[in-house]
């Protein structure tokens, strides 16, 4: 399918065609006629699918007939809000909407938590028709009266199962009471789970459910591999692949913040440039790292799962699970990364032998067997039959050697 065949108007078609899109992703096939029907739309699309545009050039074409050079406030009321789970994603949507409406004259606003309010309420004040915001912080501007909901006529709720990960269903309600009862909805989240079919039942209205796989799949181009290792030489292991292999721009994955900041200072400190982002470091301090790795100053960027969330960095080759998350899903997330629109790209995974269960519960829920490597000079002390075994003739102990265990606490 051509994107001539969408129902967009010309001016985003050619801006389409200037981003060098040549044909529409799935998600957008589906959803993007849809959306301009103006019908509520339940949509498992992961970040990499192109669900930004999917719902972006719709809402423009949409509300375009408001489009106007009015100075007064009142001319220009909220009319979309996309909700976001965390500040990258809401920035990143925020840069898609105004790059995809560029040649469309609406207003378009990001507010986010973790950065002063004042910009924030005087950008509001002015008036905005596209609105992108964390759910905190917009109850914190409605309550100081500096946003005003009541002529949204299209709700969008992006990654709606991180939002309920992370405990915004409250803020979310709160949200929902202050928004028309008619309005559009349409909800993106990367799984369908009891939850999230329970937040659709309750706030879409006879919905269309779209479901698509991310670009081929992300088994067809993106290699994934093991390589089973001791805890104590992961941070080794992960400096000598970075250097043979000569990777540029590489996304490493920890559970916890804290082992995100000491792996980035080890790797810093033994000559790979690397930098940590997590939702400790402050809002500056985060877009600065991204802005450093994505310029190539900063080699590696360690982060955990809920800073990577929403992070758009184009063309990455590679990803690394230096520990595997407790949650087998958000290793679909952290391999989501790589492989983006198409291009090939490396996930590799340094599992210890305390990782066997996790590693396990990963393989079932891709319903794979991810194939795995011992790297040269790395062949674990301690090694199990399956799936951590090591090949024939190697130094392994089967289970005789000293337990190693992984890395960190639960949960950082
Ligand atoms: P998203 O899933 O919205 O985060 O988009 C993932 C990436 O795909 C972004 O870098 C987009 O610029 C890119 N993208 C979106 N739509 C298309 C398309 N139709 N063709 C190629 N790339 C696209």
């Amino acid at each position: 399918m051509q994107f001539e065949e969408l129902g967009l108007s010309p001016d985003l078609l050619r801006t389409v065609e200037e981003e060098g899109y040549e044909v529409p992703t799935p998600v957008q096939e589906r959803a993007i006629p849809l959306v301009l029907q103006r019908r509520d739309v339940l949509a498992a699309a992961q970040t990499g699918t192109g669900k930004t545009a999917a719902f972006t050039l719709p809402i423009l074409d949409i509300l375009r007939p408001h489009a106007n050079t009015s100075f007064s406030p009142a001319r220009h009321p909220v009319r979309a809000l996309v909700l976001t789970p965390t500040r990258e994603l809401a920035m990143q949507v925020s840069e898609s909407v105004k790059t995809y409406g560029r040649k469309v004259p609406l207003r378009a606003a990001v507010v986010y938590g973790g950065v002063p309010l004042d910009p924030q309420i005087k950008e509001l004040a002015a008036g905005v028709e596209i609105l992108v915001a964390t759910p905190g912080r917009l109850l914190d501007l409605v309550g100081q009266r500096a946003a005003n909901l009541a002529q949204v006529e299209i709700l969008v709720l992006d990654e709606a199962d991180r939002m309920l990960d992370m405990g915004f269903m409250p803020d979310i309600r709160r949200i929902l009471d202050l928004l028309l009862s008619r309005k559009q909805t349409l909800l993106f989240s990367a799984t369908f789970s009891d939850d999230i079919k329970r937040l659709a039942g309750s706030i879409l209205n006879n919905p269309v459910t779209i479901e698509v796989s991310r670009h081929g799949t992300a088994a067809e181009n993106v290699r994934q591999l093991v390589y089973p290792v001791d805890r104590d030489r992961k941070e080794e292991l992960l400096r000598h692949l970075i250097l043979k292999g000569d990777w540029h721009q590489v996304l490493v994955f920890t559970r916890t913040k804290l082992t995100a900041s000491r792996l980035a200072s080890w790797l810093d400190r033994n000559g790979v440039a690397a930098t940590a982002i997590h939702s400790d470091r402050a809002q500056s301090d985060r877009t600065k790292a991204l802005e450093g790795f994505k310029n190539g100053e900063i080699r590696v960027l360690v982060a955990t799962d809920v800073a990577a969330r929403g992070l758009d960095i184009e063309d990455l080759p590679h990803v690394v699970n230096f520990e595997l998350p407790w949650n087998p899903e958000d290793y679909v997330h952290r391999v989501g990364r790589t492989g983006r629109a198409g291009a090939t790209g490396d996930a590799v995974s340094l599992v210890c032998l305390d990782e066997a269960d996790l590693l396990r519960g990963v393989q079932r829920l891709l319903q794979i067997a991810i194939p795995w490597e011992v790297a040269d000079g790395f062949t674990p002390r301690r090694t199990e039959a399956q799936p951590l075994r090591t090949p024939r003739g190697s130094s392994g102990s089967a289970g005789g050697g000293r337990s190693r265990s992984c890395a960190g606490g639960r949960r950082g």
